[in-house]
């Protein structure tokens, strides 16, 4: 009569000769190459995200638009070197000339159409129009300047803008 082992002593069997993976050393030689290659990924992955970050929010904030946190201009309008939360390098940063030529198109429209709304309802002096329109369109450019790079600069930092670069190997540098 031909004795066989209880099922559980053949399953503990099969698993000891497939191989161990020793915990305190993160030793996966003789687990099949598979599994020890998803093990070794899944240890050695770094997946540290951020939470994802608003960048209307973030922009109108002047906050980093990786953390939400640190502070994005060093002054009026002067991107700082990096974040002084989570270390973001800001030289990415390229805004160009969006800020002030969006600014100008909304504020102008916004000023000029007030100056001629006034001017052919109310049809006041020249010198009220001096005096309204140059301190309000001077008043709305700036704020409206730093909200609006702050919101570039997200937005950029969002999807990744950046110059064009000809996809292929560089021979020269
Ligand atoms: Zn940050």
């Amino acid at each position: 009569m031909e004795t066989q082992p209880p099922s559980s002593f053949r399953l503990s069997l099969k698993v000891k000769s497939a191989g161990c993976f020793n915990l305190s050393t993160g030793q996966t030689d003789a687990l099949p190459s598979v599994i020890a290659a998803w093990m070794q990924k899944s240890m050695n992955e770094d997946t540290a995200l951020y939470p994802p970050v608003d960048p209307i929010a973030a922009g109108l904030k002047a906050k980093c638009p990786r953390c939400g946190q640190g502070k994005l201009f060093d002054g009026f309008l002067k991107p700082a070197r990096h974040c002084s939360s989570c270390g973001l390098d800001y030289s990415f940063i390229d805004t160009g000339e969006g800020p002030a030529v969006l600014v100008m198109l909304l504020i102008g429209f916004i000023v000029v159409g007030l100056a001629l709304w006034m001017e052919v309802n109310l049809d006041p002096p020249l010198w009220v129009h001096f005096i309204l329109w140059i301190p309000l369109a001077l008043v709305l450019c700036l704020s409206t300047l730093r909200w609006m790079k702050g919101v570039l600069i997200a937005l950029q930092y969002k999807h990744k803008a950046a110059e064009g670069q000809l996809d292929r190997p560089a021979h020269h540098e």
